[in-house]
């Protein structure tokens, strides 16, 4: 079996060595991305309903076929939620659909990434999701909604490795460049839109190569502590910022890294 990667887990590597070590080699668990997130899924799902089933015979739909598709995936929200979501996806509509000549059908909605890389004789799995992959002058734009309260910029160099990781898989699975990683911030109704260049997957081949000399090495993970070592849920194991950590818990020493080398020819 290949080791799997994914954005996430370039994000947390390159933000420091030692959590990845913690969350993905050790798999500590973490309630970090534990929540409520019923409002987010019923949009992302009405907007690949609405993207996904209209007929693209008229260029334009009516609001009234958004408000259809809402319909089908607002039942479990509460009388609140379901008018929240509706106020957002007449946003929506409003900016992103009614000031268009016409919309076109997308290449896909709520896909899967899957690709492989091969490093210094390990082999890559590569893993992730989108909302909507739509062609552009000769590429893809790749859009994904954000239903976050406030529009939050991810890091620069964050959003680099994960353009990189996209690119790379999209380059393999279609045979197309991705020209454009776009983020829809549905309840401000803005996009912010970033450029993708080959160079951005040069950056991934770097950073995975990193990964595969750690794993094929078996050296520490180095700490890198900085202004993350406030929200990381891994602190109290951490010596770094920790005079005394915490053990580890014992199911957790036994855990074995998912790692399979790849024979060289
Ligand atoms: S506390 Fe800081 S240095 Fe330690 S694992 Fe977390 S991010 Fe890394």
């Amino acid at each position: 079996m290949a080791y799997q990667i994914s954005a996430t887990k370039l994000q947390t590597y390159h933000r420091c060595p030692q959590a990845y070590q913690f969350r993905y080699e050790l798999g500590l668990k973490t309630n970090a991305f534990f929540g409520s997130a019923v409002l987010g899924t019923a949009l992302h799902q009405t907007l690949a309903q609405a993207y996904r089933d209209w007929y693209y015979q008229e260029p334009l739909p009516k609001i009234d076929w958004l408000l259809d598709c809402w319909g089908q995936h607002s039942d479990s929200l509460s009388p609140a939620q379901a008018e929240d979501g509706k106020q957002i996806l007449e946003t929506y509509y409003q900016n992103f659909i009614a000031s268009e000549v016409a919309i076109h059908k997308p290449l896909a909605v709520e896909g899967k990434i899957q690709a492989s890389l091969q490093v210094a004789n390990l082999e890559f799995a590569i893993a992730g999701r989108y909302d909507r992959l739509d062609y552009l002058d000769g590429g893809l734009e790749l859009i994904d909604y954000k239903s976050t309260k406030e529009v939050k910029l991810p890091k620069e160099d964050e959003i680099d490795l994960q353009i990189g990781l996209y690119y790379l898989a999209l380059e393999q699975r279609y045979r197309q460049s991705l020209r454009k990683l776009s983020l829809i911030y549905l309840r401000t109704g803005e996009k912010v839109s970033f450029d993708a260049t080959p160079e951005h997957k040069q950056l991934v081949e770097i950073v995975v190569g990193n990964i595969a000399r750690q794993l094929r090495t078996d050296c520490e993970w180095q700490p890198k502590p900085g202004e993350q070592c406030e929200r990381c849920t891994y602190s109290r194991y951490c010596s770094a910022v920790q005079d005394c950590p915490d053990p580890l818990p014992d199911d957790v020493r036994s855990h074995q890294p998912q790692l399979q080398l790849v024979l060289a020819l």
